[in-house]
């Protein structure tokens, strides 16, 4: 591993508690490191169980003033945030390609992405409405309020280190909730800027706390304990999201949970050729496929897969590797050395068993954590890249013949977050939609990702949904009182 001088003096590396930038008690720091060139870039504290009892503690001296700040006041500090980290775009956009490694312009996408859900929970936040009916006895008067839930512990992944905590922090603001933030710790240098922002657009202190560390599973526990926390809101993988669900019901905290995917891209003979090319390039290659929506199995049916495979094979094999900074880089590096282990081993499997590599299948010589983008066919249903997130540039196509043949092949697994299905005959593309088990569907588009609509999954894929006025349901509580007047 290269050493280099931090480059990131001027940003905020200490936690964020109580609106203070502090070193971790233990003054211990954990390094950041720049996937495209394997180089230490900074270093970030390293919280420990104090400081994340202190966390919940400025959280809870926040919470009463916050959650009795008029919704329009609450709106305006959240309008504020969208509006500065628009204007700070650029400069989060180059840390997130350099932390992440995402290419620039994935990264832009993302800022934009990120900032957005600040605007719509800008608009949220004054559109708290109950509800008022009479009791079908005629006995009573049956009112529902909704209430912030209380304080939200709000871990997120490396994948999209923006992102995926704006669309917790502005719904758990916007219903009045304090938060923590616990990010990923391949990715800390975002959030923390994201926190130096949110600071400047008037977010009172002690409303958003943000702490890194390399003891996520302790220092999680010892935040869930405290009986002040009534919110754990999590997007990563399936296999933690369950970790967590058990140890929440320890004191029964209210879970959202945004998990893992194994997404189907459906392509039927009668799909427009390009229309299908674009889409798949979109939903396989964002973020150089390191997305929970990424496609991960191309079913193509037999009239069509000829020419599909061998045109999204150019388009890969077209694409620009290289560092994510750099702004004609279409696919950057992996997060880390291991993301690339495991696509290595994905590939190997699938291709000892009898795939077909028709573009990549192999690493670059270079530093940094890159794999080639890559096109396998003849994928054997007993490859495990079927069955497992891939999380990188490699597009595994089967060849299918029937409509029924399709839905089951895409319907054969624990997730169920995102498909895809390509078809010039609308009608059918609804009813297939309509037999596919996921949270989310693009029918004839390669990416769904909209604040303004509901994101998440069923089965091993999820619990709830972000975005959305469903968004902010989740850190709401309804009270339903009783009346007679
Ligand atoms: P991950 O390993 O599950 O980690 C996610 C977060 O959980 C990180 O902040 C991690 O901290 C923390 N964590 C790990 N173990 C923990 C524990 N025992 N207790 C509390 N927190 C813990 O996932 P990842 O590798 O960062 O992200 C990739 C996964 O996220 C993929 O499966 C992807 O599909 C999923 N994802 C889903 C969505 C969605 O909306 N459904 C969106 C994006 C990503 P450390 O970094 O310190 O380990």
């Amino acid at each position: 591993m290269v050493h280099m001088t931090q480059p990131h003096d001027s940003l905020p590396t200490d936690l964020f508690i109580g609106g203070q930038w502090l070193p971790s008690t233990s003054r211990q720091r954990i390094d950041v490191i720049d996937p495209s060139t394997e180089a230490v870039i900074a270093n970030v504290a390293d919280a420990t169980l104090e400081d994340a009892r202190a966390a919940v503690a400025a959280a809870a001296a926040a919470a009463p003033a916050w959650a009795a700040t008029p919704p329009r006041q609450r709106s305006e500090i959240l309008r504020r945030c969208f509006e500065l980290i628009s204007r700070d775009s650029d400069k989060i956009a180059r840390l997130i390609a350099q932390e992440n490694g995402k290419a620039l312009s994935d990264a832009r996408g993302e800022v934009a992405y990120a900032a957005e859900f600040f605007r719509w929970f800008a608009e949220e936040a004054v559109r708290i409405n109950g509800d008022l009916s009479k009791a079908p006895s005629g006995q009573a008067n049956t009112l529902v309020q909704y209430e912030p839930i209380g304080i939200a512990l709000l871990i997120t992944p490396w994948n999209f280190p923006a992102a995926m905590a704006t669309r917790k922090i502005a719904p758990a603001l916007a219903a009045g909730c304090t938060c923590i933030l616990k990010p990923a710790t391949e990715t800390p240098l975002t959030a923390y800027l994201i926190g130096q922002i949110l600071a400047e657009a008037g977010v009172p202190d002690g409303v958003v706390n943000i702490l890194t560390t390399r003891s996520a599973g302790k220092l999680c526990s010892e935040i869930l304990d405290d009986p002040r926390v009534r919110k754990l809101s999590f997007t990563g993988s399936t296999e933690v999201g369950r970790v967590l669900l058990r140890k929440a019901a320890d004191s029964v905290i209210n879970c959202s949970m945004e998990l893992g995917g194994n997404a189907p891209f459906l392509v039927f003979d009668d799909a427009d050729l390009e229309v299908a090319i674009d889409g798949a390039m979109l939903a396989k290659m964002r973020n150089g496929g390191e997305a929970c929506t990424a496609a991960n199995r191309f079913y193509v049916q037999r009239g069509i897969a000829e020419a599909f495979s061998a045109r999204l094979a150019q388009r890969m094999a077209d694409l620009r590797v290289g560092d994510g900074v750099d702004p004609q880089t279409q696919c950057g590096p992996m997060v880390n050395a291991a993301a690339v282990d495991k696509i290595s081993a994905l590939v190997n499997d699938a291709c000892a068993k009898g795939a077909k590599v028709i573009a990549g299948g192999d690493k670059p010589a270079r530093q940094g954590y890159f794999y080639n983008p890559t096109v396998l066919v003849d994928v054997p249903p007993t490859a495990d890249l079927l069955r497992e997130e891939i999380f990188g540039p490699v597009a595994p196509i089967v060849v299918f013949d029937t409509v029924d043949e399709a839905i089951k092949l895409a319907n054969a697994t624990e997730y169920g977050l995102m498909a895809y299905v390509f078809t010039a005959d609308i009608g059918k593309g609804m009813r297939i939609s309509a037999r596919l088990e996921s949270g989310m569907i693009g029918l004839n588009r390669g990416i769904v990702s909209d604040p303004a609509a509901p994101f998440g999954g069923v089965k091993q894929s999820g619990l709830g949904r972000e975005g959305a006025h469903h968004g902010m349901l989740e850190f709401l509580e309804a009270k339903y009182i009783s009346v007679n007047w």
